[in-house]
């Protein structure tokens, strides 16, 4: 901090170089939120206010909700007036360590955060809200925003949205303009987000969604008798909805027989149009992936082990998520048994590529090219 700054501090907000229309934060609202709505607050666009507070940093290039450094939180401290810890708070960090546990992380990457999937400023997804609490109160994007396995609207049961009504474009609040003078509008086509419908929310996916949010508040959640730590237990989740991806994409008969034995019907897997994993996907296929997954957790520990042992899914389909495996995964996976040997390769004959995987490509560009 330099000798301005201490001497900014000392002062005082809002004297001195401070923000002077800069808006208190919301409940649970996440950093870049409250920025933007600073910016606009004070007729300017969020870059040139970051641009002010962090030269040379290009903090919309990368997640601006993750981490910050404490020179760089400081700094925002003393101009906005808002204390340290009030800021740290709007950060993800707290929630991805909680869920990742001692596991290392891949950069830029984070389980169970919505990937931003950005190049340069445009966005190809990574925010939600609801276009009803929109409608009601000031807009703007709660902690919840971001993170995957919530996909309804506590308040109004609805499905989370993560794009435009009108034009499909993924949510970028920070590319807004004045005279904008709050985040209720596309920043594309300028219409109002909260002119939507609303569709119901699937109750399984709500409730794996309100326990999820426990599990993570009071630091461990169970799994019929046995109680797990909240990152053991998001790691199941994951393990989990990550069968059930390859299963909606190859139903052989094993997967049915895994799904049967657990009471679910192999027809209510929708397989992602676009193929990509659970932190890139639209609410709706989030949700519908998340309630069956919320229907295996309540089979419990028991019924789960009796399915792994009689179905006889190969291992493939049940491919560990990166991280520390916990004893109760790592049991379930040697159940499975070894891995079967990979044929040899066949010498590459060219044939058209199926459907699917045409459609699935054409909507994985669809993602790239919206943004
Ligand atoms: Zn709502
Ligand atoms: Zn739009």
């Amino acid at each position: 901090m330099d000798q301005a700054e201490q001497a900014e501090r000392k002062s005082g907000y809002p004297i001195l170089g401070g923000w002077p229309l800069a808006p208190p934060i919301l409940e649970e609202e996440v950093l870049s939120s409250w920025l933007v709505r600073a910016a606009l607050r004070h007729s300017c666009t969020a870059l040139a206010l970051t641009g002010d507070l962090w030269p040379g940093w290009r903090y919309w290039c990368s997640d601006p909700d993750v981490s910050l450094s404490e020179e760089r939180l400081s700094r925002l401290s003393v101009r906005s007036g808002i204390s340290e810890q009030e800021l740290r708070d709007t950060l993800l960090r707290l929630f991805i360590d909680g869920v990742r546990g001692e596991s290392p992380g891949s950069p830029g990457c984070y389980p169970w955060i919505l990937c931003l999937g950005s190049r340069n400023r445009r966005r190809a997804g990574g925010l939600q809200y609801c276009p009803n609490c929109f409608a009601e109160e000031t807009p703007y994007y709660r902690r919840h925003s971001r993170l995957s396995w919530h996909t309804v609207c506590a308040r109004h049961q609805t499905l989370l949205r993560d794009r435009c009504p009108h034009c499909e474009a993924p949510l970028c609040p920070h590319l807004l303009e004045p005279p904008a003078s709050n985040l209720v509008r596309c920043h594309r086509c300028r219409r109002m987000l909260s002119e939507a419908d609303a569709l119901k929310g699937p109750r399984d996916a709500y409730c794996f969604q309100a326990f999820a949010d426990r599990v993570l508040v009071e630091g461990h959640g169970l799994f019929g008798g046995q109680q797990l730590k909240t990152s053991e237990w998001f790691y199941l989740a994951r393990w989990i909805t990550g069968f059930l991806r390859s299963a909606a994409m190859h139903p052989t008969s094993h997967a049915q027989h895994f799904l049967r034995e657990l009471g679910i019907d192999i027809g209510w897997l929708i397989p992602p149009a676009s193929g990509l994993p659970l932190e890139m996907l639209p609410p709706y296929e989030r949700a519908q992936q998340l309630s069956i997954c919320w229907r295996i957790l309540q089979a419990g520990p028991n019924r789960l082990e009796n399915a792994v042992m009689s179905a006889g899914v190969p291992p493939s389909m049940f491919a560990p998520p990166q991280g520390c495996v916990p004893t109760l995964v790592d049991d379930l996976m040697k159940l499975l048994g070894e891995p079967r040997c990979r044929a040899l390769p066949r010498p590459a004959i060219v044939v058209p590529r199926s459907p699917s995987s045409v459609l699935k490509m054409w909507h994985r560009l669809l993602r790239k090219i919206q943004r």
